[in-house]
């Protein structure tokens, strides 16, 4: 099982090709990657390592599960893609074990996060004028300081990063943003201009902002803010999402995971309208939606909103086998159990080295670890570089946060080998310092 691939070209060949002729939209760590099962992948020479990555947590179930590829294979040979111009055997199907999941009545079937968000938007939009009155192009959006939703021109509009933003312009109006985990600041805002608000939109937990966890109380906040003022609460979940954080959702209403979830009053909160992407698919093919109930769903009607690819019985044949898969091997549950013993054993390195390490932090297996020095400073790329070579991929997050998720599969005795790890690395760099 562990056998290379033979490889075609050395490592190196492989970084001058994407470097020489792909766009230099990426900075990745020197690792090339050539085939991947469960927690594991391996590079172009055969070597063998943890993914902490989780490909931004779209493979919460593991690289190349059994089970959803099967599937995939199975639709791809049977049929891929149709368009919503003809009905399909796999959609309706996929929208009602959707719906029942996450319990939410309606989807609209997307492909990417972007796409899911995008959607998100003129759903809010649409509903702001039709339903709640909001003088014609006058609606408002109000998102959080430091957001990660996606890099399409109206989404990086209300981004506060300037890589993600500058020169990128002109950018879309008609969004407001406030700092996150902030209830004050948002009621504030909600109160300026109350009836030309349409939505909120919130990731539950900022994971590329470094896995910034809100403080107590927030969301469900939040949304008794916005239920108050008719105003809608858009969850995007694309990361959090899917048993990532310890609960199937980190914003979790009425969906009937029947106890695989974490229901701590503190999130049970069921947003307006939710967004899914990512491990949708465990990370086998572009699989996104948004879900809503039947009065804010049906504002879009026919040719108003869609995708070629969006809903094809593909994707629903994947998505489906993905989300069972979270069920069945009880994955969220895992990430809950692993996630507080990561955090546990990391804090006790974080204790050793104060001079290195700042905190860890985070729910579930969505964790970060904080360098104690300056965003600019090369340290926690430093630290992914040495760490890769102990056999464990992680990635820095804006400068000094290297993020921690590995893929939900993983089993207790690899997360201490991992944690062994990094307590090596902390050891060869807090010996320099
Ligand atoms: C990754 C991500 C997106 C964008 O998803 P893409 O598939 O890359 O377009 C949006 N929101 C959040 C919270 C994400 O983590």
């Amino acid at each position: 099982m562990t056998t290379a691939t033979t490889p075609r070209l050395s490592s190196d060949e492989y970084m001058k090709l994407e470097d020489q002729y792909g766009a230099h939209n990426y900075h990745p760590l020197p690792v090339v990657l050539s085939r991947g099962e469960g927690v594991h992948v391996w590079d172009a020479e055969g070597k063998q390592y943890y993914d902490f990555l989780s490909a931004y947590s779209a493979v919460n179930q593991g690289h190349c599960h059994p089970r959803i590829i099967n599937k995939l294979v199975e639709q791809a040979r049977t049929l891929t893609l149709t368009s919503r111009a003809f009905y399909n055997d796999q959609l309706g199907e996929y929208e009602r074990y959707l719906s029942d999941y996450f319990g939410l009545e309606k989807v609209l079937p997307m492909n990417t996060g972007a796409e899911a968000v995008e959607t998100a938007v003129k759903i809010a939009r649409k509903w702001g004028y039709e339903k709640k009155g909001i003088p014609s192009n006058e609606a408002k959006i109000v998102v959080a300081g430091q957001n990660f939703h996606g890099r399409t021109t109206t989404i990086i509009s209300f981004s506060s990063d300037p890589d993600a933003k500058g020169n990128f312009g002109p950018y879309t109006p008609g969004f407001v943003s406030v700092p996150y985990s902030d209830v004050e600041a948002m009621r504030a805002e909600l109160d300026k201009d109350t009836d030309k608000i349409a939505a909120v939109m919130l990731e539950p937990i900022q994971g590329e902002a470094g896995v910034f966890v809100p403080t107590e109380g927030y969301l469900k906040a939040v949304k008794e803010l916005c239920a108050e003022r008719n105003i809608l609460f858009i969850a995007d979940e694309i990361q959090t999402g899917i048993g990532r954080t310890g609960a199937l959702l980190r914003i979790c209403g009425d969906c009937t995971c029947q106890g695989h979830c974490e229901r701590q009053p503190e999130t049970y909160v069921t947003p307006d309208v939710l967004i899914l992407g990512k491990a949708l698919s465990g990370g086998a093919y572009p699989v996104s939606a948004v879900l809503a109930n039947n009065e804010i769903m049906e504002v879009i009607q026919p040719g108003q909103h869609g995708s070629t690819f969006g809903g094809n019985p593909l994707a629903c044949a994947v998505a489906t086998e993905a989300l069972e898969v979270i069920r069945d091997e009880k994955l969220t549950q895992n990430a809950r159990e692993l996630g507080h013993h990561f955090r546990a054993e990391v804090q006790k390195i974080v204790d050793d080295y104060p001079g290195l390490l700042k905190l860890v932090r985070g729910k579930g297996l969505l964790n970060a670890i904080v360098i104690n020095d300056s965003p600019e400073s090369k340290t926690a790329w430093n630290f992914c570089v040495k760490l890769a070579e102990k056999g464990m991929l992680a990635k820095p997050t804006h400068g000094n946060i290297i993020r921690f998720a590995p893929p939900l599969v993983i089993m207790k005795e690899q997360i201490e080998e991992c944690v062994g790890m990094i307590r090596s690395v902390v050891e060869e760099m807090d010996a320099k310092l």
